[in-house]
């Protein structure tokens, strides 16, 4: 009850929190989740019930807050659409690719146009770390502090990741063909030279490009390459195009799977997948059947760092570039088929759109898009740039 004046009492209006913005990004190699509020925000973590992600609870809060922009990155898949509780308590799902645990949580009062926030960040952990912590909710803010332990540095005489650059199509094969009659081709290798530029320039990373120049490789050549040099990790850069569509931009990010995402992501694959069509030398030979048995072992664990880096990538991507919606996708992409090779696909944006294809055809676009991805993969090796 609160009194005003003499006699006049008016009952306490319990207002509930409101949750006004929720974003999902990354910091420091762990995945973060910034709940923004009207007020202190207190929330418990817990695992859920299928054991697979989380579930953040808010209690006596309410959802005001636009749909999250980016809805998987780091080690979050999908972020579920916030449901009230009879109790009045927030809930929000958290699907993890992976086990995780909270490294850190904490408060930040308001600041500018920010509100009061509570910041979560996540690290990947042991099937087993991730039982125990989440064996009761866990309560946030943390009380203690966690110290974050140094990211590794790379010293001299320790190996050098090696980073296979695809600069999709080439020679014969164009790609997508742009609103103005460019090509992806050009795009695709005009962005892998960047990307390659700025990791040598780490000193971090040994860097190989399918291609230097405007020239035709066939798509199992280019996953060859990446086995045959024992690549940390394999990037094929690819731009859309879609020839009834003006509207559509964004970036996307693609893993391998047997089984599309979607019809879109499906028809994507079969149009990337239509480049070895464009020639009329033999196969360089697929995979025998006994290898590739004995290869989907060490598949599995690809797949686990391919989903890793992809969520990685989209999250990077959306912090440069409009992302398409469910902006991390998956179909059956030849160029991806590395069975111990940790492979994802980027489609940079639609040549399509205006928009886009000023983007991409600038040096600027292209140097910002060329950062982001040196920014995925320098979180997903755990080293942060400075
Ligand atoms: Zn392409």
């Amino acid at each position: 009850m609160i009194a005003i004046g003499a006699g006049v009492v008016i009952p306490a209006q319990a207002e509930p929190l409101r949750v006004t913005h929720l974003q999902l990004g990354l910091n420091a190699g762990l995945t973060r989740l910034v709940v923004e509020g009207s007020g202190p925000l207190d929330a418990a973590m817990a695992a859920s019930a299928d054991g697979l992600g989380l579930q953040l609870s808010l209690p006596s809060t309410r959802w005001a807050a636009p749909a999250p922009e980016v809805t998987a990155g780091g080690l979050v898949g999908a972020l579920g659409l916030p449901v009230t509780g009879p109790d009045g308590q927030l809930n929000i799902a958290i699907d993890l690719i992976e086990p995780a645990v909270v490294e850190r949580a904490f408060r930040l009062g308001p600041q500018g146009v920010r509100g009061h926030r509570l910041v979560i960040d996540l690290r990947p952990a042991e099937p087993n770390a991730f039982a125990a912590a989440f064996a009761a909710p866990v309560h946030l803010p943390l009380d203690t502090a966690v110290d974050i332990a140094p990211p590794p540095t790379a010293t001299a005489g320790e190996r050098r990741r090696l980073i296979v650059l695809d600069a999709g199509h080439g020679g014969q094969d164009p790609g997508a063909i742009s609103a103005s009659g460019r090509y992806e081709k050009e795009i695709t290798l005009n962005v892998a030279k960047a990307v390659a530029q700025r990791l040598r320039a780490t000193g971090r990373y040994r860097v190989l490009l399918t291609r230097e120049s405007d020239r035709f490789i066939r798509l199992s050549e280019r996953v060859a390459l990446a086995r045959s040099k024992e690549a940390d990790l394999f990037l094929s850069i690819h731009a859309d195009s879609l020839s009834s569509d003006r509207a559509t931009r964004g970036a996307s990010v693609y893993t391998r799977a047997e089984a599309a995402s979607d019809t879109e992501a499906e028809a994507l694959a079969l149009r990337e997948n239509r480049a070895d069509q464009l020639s009329d030398t033999a196969s360089a030979g697929d995979l025998d059947d006994v290898v590739s048995i004995l290869l989907d072992l060490a598949s599995r664990d690809t797949a686990k760092l391919s989903s890793r880096f992809a969520g990685l990538l989209t999250a990077a991507m959306g912090e440069t570039t409009p992302l398409r919606r469910n902006a991390l996708r998956a179909a059956n992409f030849r160029v991806l088929s590395a069975p111990d090779v940790p492979s994802a696909l980027l489609e940079l944006g639609y040549l399509s759109n205006p928009a886009d294809e000023a983007l991409l055809f600038s040096e600027s676009g292209r140097d910002r898009l060329a950062a982001a991805v040196v920014g995925a993969i320098d979180r997903f090796f755990g080293v942060e740039p400075r």
